[in-house]
Formats: C-alpha cells, structure tokens, sequence
C-alpha cells in the first residue's frame, strides 16, 4: 500500500454534495485512516479545520461481472480513471487472478470467482476466449468439492458455476445441488452463468445466490421472478452485451426480466461483463442507458453501482465526480479517488 493511503492524516473536509442513498446536500465529511466518515450537514460557517474540496463524493463504483484477463496488462490502473473503484471477476485461471487480484493502492480493488465449474464437456470449455485454467469440469460430488477448495485456496470470495443448456451438457439437478451445498460449506456465495430455456428456474430452484447476467433466453413467468426475489438472489445486469439490432431478441427479453425482477424489488448489480468484446475501460455509457430503459432510476443505478441496498463503501476509494450528475449517462464522468489523496481531488 502507497504511505498515503496506510497513513493519510485524520482531516475533516467540505463537499457540495456527497450521495449515500439520497444526495445529503452541502456535507462534512471526516478521514480517520482509510475510512470517510459522514460527519452531517455543513454549517453556514464552516471551522478554520475544514478542507474545502470541489466537486461532489459517492461510495466507490463496481463492475460486479468482469474478467480480467481478458483486459490490457495495465487495466486496474486505467479502470480507475473509467470511475470504478472495485471489480469482480467472473471467470479465469484461479492462480492467475491470485496475482492480479493482489492490493494495488494504484489500481481497482479485484475480488474474484476463479474458474467456471461446469459439467464435463460444458460451456465454456468449449471457447477460444476461455483462458487455459479458467474452466473446472465437475463429475461428481466428490470432485464438486474438491473443485470449491482449490478456487478458496487460490482466494476465490464466491464460485461461478455455468449452466448453458444450449452449449453442451449440464449437471443433472443433483450434482448442481451437491456444487452449491460445497460452496455454502465453503462460505462462498454461488454466482451462475445461466443460458438455454429453462436454466434460470434451475438456478433459482438450487438457491444460486447471483445470476451473472439478468436472464436473456426467455422472458420468465412471473411467479419464478418473485420467488427469485423472495430469497434474496441478486443479479447482475450486462443488458448491453446484447446488441440492440443482431440481438434484438436477448436484449427484450433481459430487459422485460429485469424490469419485472425490479418491479417484485430484486436488487440489482450493475455489470458490463468487461473483457468480453468491445468495451470501454470504466463504467460503460450503454449499460447505464440501458439500465434506464429497464426502468431503473438514478438511485436505483446507484445502487447497482455501489452494490446493496446500503449505503455503499467509503473505505480506501470512493467516486469523485466535478458535480451531480443530471442524467444518468453522464455517471461516465466519475473517477474513483483514495480516500488518502481527497486533498488533491480535481485538481
Ligand atoms: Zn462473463
């Protein structure tokens, strides 16, 4: 960790707005070690102490589907200027991404799933993209477990499961419920590539605990939305992978689902699924527009973005913005800052 960011001295600074579930308006704010504080309203006089600082604070933004290694070396570090403090990778060669994954006060915070584990023969075992390592065919209850422990002794935070009908096999309804028992065990949550009709409602019936993409195959039964709600399953949007022209199809279908899930009050996670074709190296224009069209609002994107129904993280990077935004789009310009270097910020 850079000095700054270990040992940035206690301050108390003035921001014109800040967002922590609603915009507070004129704020004070205070530093103690790597942590933002919220300290309440500025007064109309502010003390001697107080650092005013331009521009307007949010919690830091995450990508919550990505995959880096599938991105330019230097990434992390550019990431941060694209407005996004943390990411999450969804699929890779464990070993690798233990090492992309390390602290880097210059770069985005990375947590990760490690490989995909599929049936043998499975999705993506079958793709040019899918880096050496990055798929973890699973035959039995015994390998399901055996499979979980080397993607949490490579420091996987969750595991990514694939269950693509319509690009070989799948594990039967039991073997899936033995992967998912493994990673409840574990202590890691289950986030699932689901694609073919018919694969969503299995990963809703086995208690998934993220879809890695708001489901495009079908447009689902309202009852299945709910009960994905009812317990609590989070998904992570990437509506701008489907091109609104070639297809046309995913991308109403997604974007009915998402609506309905919004609607039944799932909570939604904002991903682009970056790495996969033509992306911008930061928060993606196309995805929050598309998020709109969903019908989410700017609190709703915000939270997407922050991750949780809360109040987002104010540790170590937090998002900097020249002021509030007044569209949804324009949460392009936001870049994430070290708490440690808020003196510095928009300067
Ligand atoms: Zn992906």
């Amino acid at each position: 960790m850079s000095p700054l960011v270990m040992n940035a001295p206690p301050a108390t600074f003035h921001v014109a707005d800040l967002w922590r579930g609603t915009w507070m308006g004129p704020s004070i704010v205070r530093r103690g070690g790597a942590t933002l504080h919220y300290v309440g309203p500025a007064p109309s006089a502010l003390p001697a102490d107080v650092i005013p600082i331009p521009g307007v604070l949010l919690p830091g933004f995450c990508d919550h589907h990505t995959h880096l290694q599938l991105l330019p070396a230097d990434a992390r570090t550019q990431l941060l200027a694209g407005g996004l403090s943390r990411v999450i990778d969804l699929g890779g060669d464990p070993d690798t991404l233990a090492v992309l994954a390390e602290p880097d006060p210059f770069g985005v915070a990375v947590e990760f799933a490690g490989a995909f584990l599929t049936a043998p023969g499975g999705y993506p075992s079958d793709r040019a993209w899918a880096p050496a390592g990055s798929v973890r065919e699973v035959a039995s209850a015994d390998d399901a477990e055996l499979a979980v422990a080397e993607q949490g002794a490579a420091g996987a935070s969750r595991i990514k499961v694939a269950l693509h009908g319509d690009a070989g096999p799948t594990w039967s309804d039991d073997l899936l419920a033995d992967v998912v028992a493994e990673a409840r065990a574990a202590g890691l949550p289950v986030v699932a590539h689901v694609e073919g009709v018919g694969q969503a409602e299995r990963a809703i019936a086995a208690g998934v605990d993220v879809l890695s993409h708001t489901p495009f195959s079908e447009v689902l039964p309202e009852a299945l939305v709910a009960r994905a709600v009812a317990q609590g399953q989070r998904w992570v949007s990437t509506l701008a992978i489907h091109d609104p022209v070639e297809n046309a199809a995913e991308r109403a279908a997604a974007l009915a689902n998402l609506r309905a899930f919004r609607t039944a009050g799932g909570e939604v996670l904002y991903g682009s699924d970056l790495g996969n074709g033509e992306q911008p190296l930061g928060v993606h224009r196309d995805e929050l527009v598309a998020l709109a069209e969903a019908g989410l609002d700017e609190t709703a994107v915000l939270r997407a973005l922050v991750g949780g129904f809360g109040r987002g993280r104010w540790k170590k990077r937090l998002t900097w913005m020249p002021e509030r935004p007044g569209a949804i789009a324009e949460l392009t310009g936001a870049v994430s800052v070290a708490v440690g270097d808020l003196e510095d910020v928009g300067a």
